[in-house]
């Protein structure tokens, strides 16, 4: 009790909380986690909660999983930290064989940062310079990206520009390099008819009119695949992403798929470019690299880029892109330590029935009176909450309906965390199906508390 009065009046005194209205939380009593243990989190009450958006869409075995611990613990008992400017270092060279012997096929080169938003960061950056230093006719005029509406691909400046989601992007607009987009099928903002199969042909059709009008200024497309996370959870039909690999191929733009949420199993594949077995040029990893336990990143990319970069010292086509914890020792044992779990345990063969029960008792939400919109991939789902299901007229902002729905959820030991009105499920791919079973419960019946929605039947 006084443990927790004592932090909670530091953390008023002085933490700054990431996408938080500060003004809010210094109302609010907050739950301060103390420990972990599997799937479940433990604050300092000693309150037990699931932990429902995988400690943000990053945990996948659960916390503290004795493999990663112990590999963390070996690590540190060897060296913490030695850099990958001018040197190497055993765990980075261990984890690069193991990435490129599981990613989509052609990527065979692994380079390391620190977070999604670095990731998307280096991605952008070795695409742009490849087309400066490919030195064919045109090739230096490739200096603008593609990206979709909705998209979330981090919040550094480079990522934001390639971001299209307006509360976290606007007011920085007249900072950002001019982007094209195009249009996700079925996503918040599509003025495209939302009908099946209509928008995603309406989408792919868009699409093919920006690349063929501008594809000499293009040197990349950025996509989620498969599915667009912050947007609210929004599932592309099946075949998009094909289609989109389809038209870069054909007008010779490269693509950057950035996996960083969807990576590591999350949609019931490892990689979500699997689902339509497409390669892309560039993957941007990070969230579940290392299980959700350290700060590490990589973007893996092609040989022919990686070629591009090659020269005399004197010519300057060196990436001069690094960060200082680059290719961190703990991070990669962590990292190392999390495929093996996937490998030995079989994760992704054993997700199959927990995917399809977690389906099952889904439909069960789409009687809900203030249920507009259920979507699922694998292990994540987005539940989207409107004041009226049939216009789908959204709640208003100031309602913060999908926040209190949240919150309601704590009482009954579940965290989870909305993306505006959409209640985000998302928990470690470690879950049960008891626990499947008791959170979509949770969530059915907090939606019915808050919304005052009663089943239907
Ligand atoms: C979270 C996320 C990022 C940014 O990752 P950070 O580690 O928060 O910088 C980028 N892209 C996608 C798709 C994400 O979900």
């Amino acid at each position: 009790m006084r443990k927790n009065k004592r932090l909670d009046t530091i953390d008023k005194k002085h933490l700054w909380h990431p996408f938080t209205q500060m003004r809010e939380w210094e109302r609010e009593t907050p739950i301060i986690i103390e420990t972990g243990k599997g799937n479940y989190l433990i604050d300092t009450y000693g309150k037990k909660y699931f932990d429902g958006t995988s400690s943000l869409w990053v945990n996948v075995h659960g916390h503290r999983k004795k493999e990663i611990n112990d590999a963390i613990k070996k690590q540190v008992d060897k060296i913490s930290h030695s850099t990958l400017l001018g040197l190497g270092n055993a765990p980075s060279i261990e984890l690069a064989e193991k990435l490129v012997k599981i990613a989509p096929k052609g990527l065979t080169k692994v380079f390391y940062s620190d977070n999604g938003s670095t990731a998307v960061e280096i991605a952008l950056k070795m695409a742009f310079q490849y087309w400066r230093q490919r030195q064919t006719l045109n090739s230096n005029s490739r200096t603008k990206f593609v990206a979709f509406t909705g998209a979330y691909h981090g919040d550094t400046f480079g990522s934001m520009s390639v971001g299209e989601i307006d509360v976290f992007v606007e007011k920085y607009k007249p900072l950002l390099f001019p982007t094209y987009k195009a249009y996700y099928p079925y996503c918040y903002r599509c003025p495209i008819d939302k009908k099946y199969p209509s928008c995603k042909i309406a989408c792919i059709k868009k699409f093919e009119e920006i690349l063929k009008k501008y594809h000499r200024e293009i040197a990349a497309c950025i996509i989620e695949p498969i599915v667009q996370g912050a947007a609210g959870m929004i599932v592309s039909p099946p075949g998009f992403l094909k289609e989109v690999r389809r038209l870069c191929t054909k007008y010779n733009i490269l693509l950057i798929a950035d996996e960083v949420a969807t990576g590591f199993g999350r949609t019931g594949k490892l990689f979500a470019c699997e689902h339509e077995n497409v390669p892309p040029d560039f993957l941007c990893l990070a969230k579940g690299i290392t299980g959700g336990y350290l700060p590490l990143a990589a973007t893996l990319t092609t040989n022919k880029i990686y070629k591009a970069f090659l020269g005399k010292y004197e010519e300057f086509k060196t990436f001069f892109h690094g960060h200082t914890y680059t290719g961190n020792p703990l991070g990669c044992a962590a990292a190392i330590a999390n495929l093996n779990i996937f490998k030995k345990e079989r994760t992704i063969q054993k997700l199959k029935p927990k995917i399809v029960l977690l389906s099952g008792l889904l439909e069960g939400f789409k009687a809900l009176p203030h249920v507009g919109d259920v979507r699922q991939k694998g292990l994540i789902v987005g539940i989207e909450l409107v004041r009226n299901k049939r216009t789908k007229e959204p709640f208003q902002t100031e309602e913060r309906v999908g926040y209190k729905v949240c919150v309601e959820t704590r009482k009954h030991g579940l965290i989870i965390r909305p993306l505006g009105d959409t209640i985000v499920i998302m928990p470690p791919l470690s879950i049960t199906k008891e626990d499947i079973k008791r959170i979509v419960g949770v969530v059915c019946r907090s939606i019915q508390t808050v919304t005052g929605g009663y089943l239907v039947d």
